[in-house]
């Protein structure tokens, strides 16, 4: 990557914080841009990025990569990441101990990379990062907490079981840059849910 994360994404690669380490084959730090308008956070690394090392690199990526490429971005212009940075056995969703091991690189891929948006994408996304359930009331809503804009949508595997999700999935996703489109030229854009 060779940038202001290197330090960080050498420290998680080489991470025992908690039990994940021992059955993990690669840890996952994000992957991006660093100067990326947009970071994308999803749940936790899979078989294919466990092996591989990167985040959504499997089927839930090849979902993802084409949302953003039908809304005009790409992998590489956004900072991509998970809660939990090594793959849980089975893919069992993350425990309160794993996510609260992994908190503080998320704390510091954020605070680095300093994104105008943070595109939740799930319910574990949600729960950690607004403290929030229930994805499907939520999504394609414009959140503001502590002064930073949220805009959670559906985890791209779920369009993996649903096809009729990969709708929801791209106009969620188009939405999120159009957003982002009104900010760069100074529109005070309408916030929806604001939490404390
Ligand atoms: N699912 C996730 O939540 N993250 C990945 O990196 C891959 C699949």
């Amino acid at each position: 990557m060779n940038g202001r994360l290197d330090v960080l994404h050498n420290t998680i690669t080489e991470c025992t914080k908690c039990a994940l380490h021992k059955t993990r084959t690669k840890a996952v730090p994000g992957t991006g841009s660093e100067m990326a308008d947009v970071m994308l956070v999803g749940e936790a690394p899979g078989r294919t990025e466990d092996a591989v090392g990167e985040p959504f690199v499997g089927a839930a990526g090849r979902m993802l990569k084409m949302a953003l490429e039908s809304a005009g971005s790409s992998r590489e212009k956004v900072y991509i990441t998970n809660v939990v940075k090594c793959r849980p056995p089975d893919n069992r969703v993350p425990n309160n101990k794993e996510r609260s091991s992994c908190k503080s690189y998320l704390d510091a891929e954020m605070k680095t990379i300093k994104p105008k948006i943070i595109c939740v994408m799930g319910n574990t996304a949600m729960g950690s990062l607004l403290g929030q359930t229930g994805i499907g009331k939520i999504r394609g809503k414009l959140c503001k907490m502590n002064g930073q804009m949220y805009f959670p949508t559906i985890h791209p595997a779920a369009t993996l079981y649903n096809r009729e999700l990969i709708k929801v999935l791209n106009s969620d996703i188009k939405r999120l840059f159009d957003i982002i489109s009104q900010i760069k030229d100074g529109v005070d854009v309408k916030v929806d849910i604001e939490y404390d």
